[in-house]
């Protein structure tokens, strides 16, 4: 599935993810740009973890030596390849610092089995301890503000409210509001179609929108994601939910924040890595440093 994405080098998910505001989000459900092949994992390399180190100064940027090149490489690539790197405001990064720190998640539950609230409240700690494994490369790093981001699940999105075994009030339900052939949560909430951050439409109002969708779709291999959020098979996710590492999930929400694809060329000097589908099944030090390397660029944004 890889082979066979865009072959328009800027159509990284990144790229789709800033052509689906002029185009609709169908431009990224269309380009699988994102798919990871399980099989080809077997061979992933076991790379050790990051040292413990001492306390990073916050202007520090200091990557091993050796990532130094193929980290310059990578950010060059983004440069020249994306179609409006700095002027993009919906990353991960900006969703979170709207927020103050927190992410808010919309799951649009694709599929028509049913989802008792033990497996809902399971699905929502193995996305926690997915997006959480992210926000620890940047605990402490280079001036980023949150040593933890919470992650919130406010609303669910199903064709058939029945689908849904719990009658508490915990989250939002949207029942049958079919956009791309998925159920969808309220526009109205989403932070995709209120970037201006008004969310004053949205019937729970700025608490209950939702900055990312989880996607569960029944039958769908691989994976995608975007500013919108990610999408994976519903089937992969609960039967992968109490793994220590959701490979797919945590591919597509490098997408999230920003990070590329590989699929045409590979950087100086390094081996298998997350970014790189199906070549390594967790978050590596390079993909860490790919993920830093992003902050460091966009934080002055931010004044810092
Ligand atoms: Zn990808």
């Amino acid at each position: 599935m890889a082979k066979r994405r865009l072959r328009v080098p800027a159509l990284s998910a990144l790229a789709g993810a800033a052509a689906s505001l002029l185009l609709g989000t169908s431009v990224l459900i269309a380009s699988p740009a994102q798919a990871d092949t399980p099989s080809r994992l077997a061979g992933a390399p076991v790379e050790p973890a990051a040292p413990a180190g001492p306390v990073v100064a916050a202007e520090d940027w200091n990557p091993p030596a050796n990532l130094v090149q193929p980290l310059d490489e990578v950010w060059r690539h983004v440069e020249s390849t994306y179609p409006d790197l700095y002027g993009f405001r919906n990353y991960g990064w900006d969703q979170i610092m709207a927020n103050g720190g927190s992410i808010n998640y919309c799951v649009r539950w694709d599929s028509s089995a049913p989802v008792s609230a033990t497996l809902r409240d399971e699905i929502h700690e193995a996305l926690t301890r997915q997006f959480t494994k992210w926000m620890d490369v940047m605990a402490g790093h280079n001036e980023w503000p949150y040593d933890e981001v919470p992650v919130n699940i406010v609303g669910w999105a199903v064709r058939d409210r029945s689908t849904l075994q719990w009658s508490d009030d915990s989250v939002d339900i949207y029942v049958n509001d079919i956009n791309e052939g998925a159920p969808q949560c309220a526009p109205e909430c989403g932070r995709f179609f209120n970037q201006n951050g008004d969310y004053s439409r949205c019937p729970g109002g700025a608490a209950r929108h939702y900055d990312m969708s989880l996607w569960l779709t029944s039958g769908f291999g691989g994976g995608a994601g975007g500013d919108w959020g990610q999408r994976l098979g519903s089937e992969y996710f609960v039967n992968s939910r109490h793994n220590a590492d959701i490979h797919i999930l945590l591919h597509e929400i490098g997408h999230s924040f920003g990070l590329d694809d590989f699929y045409d060329w590979t950087p100086s000097g390094v081996g298998g890595f997350l970014m790189k589908a199906g070549s390594a099944a967790r978050i590596t030090d390079f993909d860490a440093w790919m993920f830093r390397d992003f902050w460091r660029h966009l934080k002055p944004r931010y004044g810092l």
